[in-house]
């Protein structure tokens, strides 16, 4: 079945036993990938479209790390076009419409509104945003429009009138980032690749001064494994030094961090404080940041925060400071200002940033958001940077180094440019923007397998029903409460008390068809993290 075309009507099973026999029996790839972000998701699809034996491991859940915690923002960046870089706008428009027309279900079109509120903001705006859809071309969503006054309170009726313009409309992309992840990585599966969460690569294998395979621990078993590949790729984002480093102590070489870390914060709010299905972007913060307000799956996310942080924490806290300037920044552009009551769950990721330059005390902002692929010299091939839009294109970089690089044998591309994913094929029944409630039509052409299993009709929740937890468990790798409530249902995401709430119930479906331990309590502390704030 390996390279072919997808020949599933029903979708294949995650059971983890089975997954676990196949790494024991055939423990030798072509490809290893070390984790299960956008990144590394993406590398395994590209390479098993092509034909490879793959395998990828993911020391915690698929997109756990940085993949569930982004704005969901599928766009050529506003901002780098103010910085010139033009050629990394334009790739990133190009792989807006491949997330668009691969994944409909889990991607969709979104309306912004950049206000004005100075004289000449207006018109300077309309020309870059012009330009950025210029850039565009045959991928752009819809043209750049200025506003009046009116119709910018129109699109946002919760606008703060006083000094009010008038604005821009413009169009990008939003996602359910989580969800796209586990798409890709089931595409990955349908094309032959062999994906396991909770593996976490440990140590790596050398033969005459090359890396050829890793050495990795189960986490749910304690059980560790030895697997051989003549290729292996670390997609680790921005635990990539980690890996780095082994591979220079195992070669006795030193190595030098890439990464300079940056954390954002988002803060989730009810629908009301939007009001509406336009989405604002502020260029420019009070300390000359841009400021998102989108509606999300029925809520509203707010963000973000850009601070340069060191300790690689899955799960980073938010600072005081960071919540302070979201929530006085919105108050500068909502007639109501938002309190810390006010918020549904606070989310924090890590942004992959690759200090190019090397030197580790540059701001954030001025480091590069593009990729960086690199082999080392005993060819561990590394790849971090860039951002959930471009993870294709990374792919394919990635696998084209490896060629390059004498490690994979170079075959004709998959063609994952025009590849629909897991979901996205065929009609879907239920085709509705992202930003409206959860429900079936996340699931695509999937929806009627959801339905037809047991617990169809029972609602754990607005757009969760207890079918689709089983089908997270039998189907999208599932196992505990965190992996369904966080990543196949976003409901911590979207509203932490209810999540926490609601976390017993998916630990006893967890159990009686796992029989495994759910993790109920380390979700449930989780849960009060997120709504917890400094
Ligand atoms: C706040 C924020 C907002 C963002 N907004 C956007 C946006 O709107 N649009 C956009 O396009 N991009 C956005 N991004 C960027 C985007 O989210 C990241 O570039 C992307 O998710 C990085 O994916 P990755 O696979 O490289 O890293 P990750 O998703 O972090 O994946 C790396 C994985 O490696 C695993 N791992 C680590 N060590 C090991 C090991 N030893 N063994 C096995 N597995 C291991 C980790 O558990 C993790 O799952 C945003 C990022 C942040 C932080």
């Amino acid at each position: 079945m390996r390279g072919a075309a997808p020949m599933h009507s029903t979708p294949l099973l995650t059971d983890r036993s089975q997954l676990i026999a196949r790494l024991q029996e055939s423990p030798e790839f072509d490809l290893l990938v070390i984790g299960g972000g956008a990144t590394g998701l993406s590398v395994a699809l590209d390479a098993a479209c092509r034909g490879h034996r793959v395998a990828l491991l993911e020391a915690h859940d698929f997109a756990e790390g940085s993949s569930s915690r982004a704005t969901k923002l599928l766009h050529g960046g506003v901002r780098y076009l103010a910085q010139g870089n033009l050629a990394l706008v334009r790739e990133a428009l190009r792989e807006r419409s491949a997330m668009l027309r691969n994944a409909p279900h889990l991607a969709s079109p979104l309306a912004f509104v950049m206000p004005s509120y100075h004289f000449g903001e207006q018109s300077f705006h309309h020309l870059g945003l012009w330009l950025y859809d210029a850039l565009a071309g045959a991928a752009s969503l819809g043209k750049a429009q200025g506003l009046s006054r009116l119709q910018a309170l129109q699109a946002l009726p919760t606008l703060r009138t006083d000094g009010l313009k008038g604005g821009v409309r413009f169009w990008d992309g939003q996602f359910d980032d989580a969800r796209l992840a586990l798409a890709i990585a089931r595409t990955a599966a349908e094309r032959g690749a062999l994906l396991i969460n909770r593996m976490k690569v440990d140590g790596l294998l050398s033969e005459a001064g090359r890396v050829c395979g890793v050495q990795c621990i189960d986490s749910m078993s304690g059980q560790r494994h030895t697997l051989k590949a003549g290729c292996v790729v670390n997609a680790t984002g921005v635990w990539v030094d980690e890996m780095r480093a082994i591979d220079g102590r195992m070669a006795q070489r030193e190595t030098r961090a890439i990464l300079s870390p940056s954390q954002g914060v988002h803060l989730v709010l009810d629908p009301e404080w939007l009001s509406g299905e336009h989405a604002v972007l502020v260029p420019k913060t009070s300390d000359g940041r841009v400021l998102f307000a989108v509606p999300w799956l029925g809520k509203v996310v707010l963000g973000t925060t850009d601070t340069a942080r060191k300790d690689l924490s899955l799960e980073p806290r938010p600072l005081r400071a960071e919540i302070d300037f979201l929530l006085a920044e919105a108050s500068r552009y909502f007639t109501r200002p938002p309190q810390r009551s006010d918020v549904r769950s606070a989310w924090v990721g890590l942004r992959p940033l690759v200090d190019a330059a090397g030197e580790g005390a540059h701001p954030s902002r001025s480091i590069s958001r593009e990729h960086t692929v690199m082999v080392s010299p005993s060819a561990l091939v590394s790849v971090t940077g860039g951002k959930w839009t471009t993870c294709r294109a990374m792919a394919e970089d990635v696998i084209a180094c490896c060629e390059q690089a004498g490690l994979l044998e170079a075959r004709a591309a998959g063609e994952t440019r025009n590849l629909p994913l897991v979901g996205g094929r065929g009609e879907s029944p239920h085709a509705i923007a992202l930003s409206q409630p959860p429900g079936l039509h996340l699931y695509g052409d999937e929806a009627l397998h959801v339905q037809a299993l047991e617990g169809a009709d029972q609602m754990l929740a607005p757009g969760l029903s207890e079918a689709m937890v089983r089908f997270a468990i039998r189907h999208e790798y599932a196992l505990t409460v965190a992996d369904v409530l966080s990543r196949r249902s976003r409901l911590l995401f979207l509203d932490a008390r209810s999540a926490h709430d609601l976390a017993p119930r998916v630990a006893s479906i967890i159990q009686t068809e796992l029989g495994c331990d759910p993790q109920l309590e380390a979700f449930r502390r989780l849960a009060r993290q997120y709504l917890d704030l400094p």
